[in-house]
């Protein structure tokens, strides 16, 4: 299967050329060139098969150009590696916890899969690959978790200083090995630049093999599609038939991949985009027009953004036909005293401590659940990684897990980075010639 850039269809590359490369020319997401129908029957096999092996069975299509099946699986192995548990909340509510990887949010599944991927990819070329990513806190933290160790492949992180939580600090700092951070004194956007530059620099890439681990990665992408059908196989059958998926969202990645899911014959009835007050994609349901604003900060912050890069691929998906995607999808609008709300009650009536993104997803299935259905929302964070809003919603102290406090404990190693491209560039060749 080949994957086609939206903006310019006539551009298809294989899985391999759309992971090492990241986004398109001219700014443009990569999509598959069609999206492989699974039979019932195929599937009612799957529902026997471990996380690895649905993972291996789900996405063999899309990649089969670059690897043997057998080599395949054994990279679903390695990449999923971590359970993704589907717990009862009530009898018509269920929660699929994607926070069990080594960052505590969701996007491990991405980044895990994506670092695999690259491996294998760098072994063939006989070259070291630098991952060059602009961070304000999450993305980095999964990436510099997923990354780490991975033979052939050198990671670069790019923070703005003094602009992230302590906690995420830490995340993308005290990795060590073969994942550098360096502390921008600039803004987010100061970061992206830099990288953006890097990209764009024909001596630089003649000379480093450079990619991206960014949300808009294909390789970032297809493995969300797996955790969608793992729900579904581990609901109680009698719950089966009317399931909708309540996914909290900011970039529309994990929705995107939902609604792939659901092309590829993943039984749900509708699924419900759940949002902070960056109702972007909430407008266009109603209005038809996709209008991006600047994003305001909420507590979720995961999701305040205000031009979800992964739009295209839903409206691609749908031949750009809104209706047609109003149908499958509707939406809710949770705010920050909501959020805090919600936590409490949940935690108080439900024995369930919430992050503030699983509270949207809650509220997402609280609010648009019909009589008969049952609901899944997705729980894309650890409370603990808020751990700050979480305490003072529920008036109570949450401990942290192991692995955050002896991070906190450690030191940060971090170069500092003046906001200034010919610094940057300079940095990344000096260390060229470094072993
Ligand atoms: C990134 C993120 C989201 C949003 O996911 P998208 O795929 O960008 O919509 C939600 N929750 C958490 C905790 C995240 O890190």
């Amino acid at each position: 299967m080949k994957f086609y850039n939206i903006n310019q269809p006539r551009e298809r590359v294989s899985f391999r050329q759309s992971v090492l490369q990241g986004a398109a020319s001219g700014k443009g997401l990569y999509f598959p060139e069609n999206i492989p129908v699974i039979s019932p029957s195929r599937l009612a096999e799957m529902e026997k098969m471990d996380l690895p092996q649905l993972a291996a069975h789900l996405l063999y299509e899309f990649v089969r150009e670059d690897f043997s099946f057998e080599s395949f699986e054994e990279l679903c192995q390695r990449a999923f590696n971590f359970p993704i548990p589907l717990k009862e909340i009530d009898p018509r509510l269920y929660t699929l916890e994607l926070f069990h990887g080594p960052s505590l949010a969701f996007k491990d599944i991405g980044a895990r899969f994506l670092s695999q991927t690259l491996q294998k990819f760098s072994g063939s070329f006989n070259r070291e690959i630098t991952v060059l990513v602009a961070t304000s806190g999450d993305t980095g933290s999964a990436v510099a978790q997923s990354f780490f160790n991975v033979e052939g492949i050198r990671v670069v992180l790019l923070y703005p200083s003094g602009k992230v939580s302590d906690l995420q600090e830490k995340t993308l700092t005290t990795v060590g090995g073969n994942v550098e951070a360096l502390e921008v004194d600039g803004a987010f956007d100061d970061c992206q630049q830099l990288v953006k530059q890097a990209f764009a620099d024909q001596e630089l890439t003649s000379r480093l093999v450079l990619t991206s681990a960014n949300s808009i990665n294909v390789g970032r992408f297809l493995p969300q599609m797996v955790y969608y059908f793992w729900a579904l196989f581990q609901l109680p059958r009698d719950k089966r038939n009317r399931v909708v998926f309540s996914v909290p969202s900011g970039n529309y990645g994990n929705l995107s991949a939902g609604l792939m899911a659901w092309k590829m014959g993943l039984s749900a009835a509708r699924f419900v985009a759940s949002s902070n007050i960056n109702r972007v994609f909430p407008d266009y349901l109603d209005t038809g027009r996709y209008q991006p604003r600047d994003p305001v900060s909420t507590l979720s912050n995961a999701m305040d953004v205000g031009n979800p890069s992964n739009f295209v691929r839903i409206a691609e998906l749908f031949n750009h036909d809104h209706q047609a995607i109003r149908r499958l999808v509707s939406y809710y609008v949770g705010d920050d005293p909501q959020i805090r709300q919600t936590i409490r009650q949940v935690a108080e009536e439900k024995d369930y401590i919430l992050d503030p993104h699983g509270a949207v997803g809650y509220l997402g299935c609280q609010n648009q659940l019909q009589p008969g259905e049952t609901g899944v929302f997705l729980e894309t964070a650890h409370p603990a990684k808020f751990q700050n809003t979480v305490e003072t919603s529920i008036h109570n102290k949450l401990p942290l897990p192991e692995y955050l406090d002896r991070m906190l404990k450690k030191q940060k190693q971090a170069t500092q980075m003046p906001a200034d491209y010919p610094s940057f560039k300079a940095w990344l060749l000096d260390r060229l010639d470094q072993p």
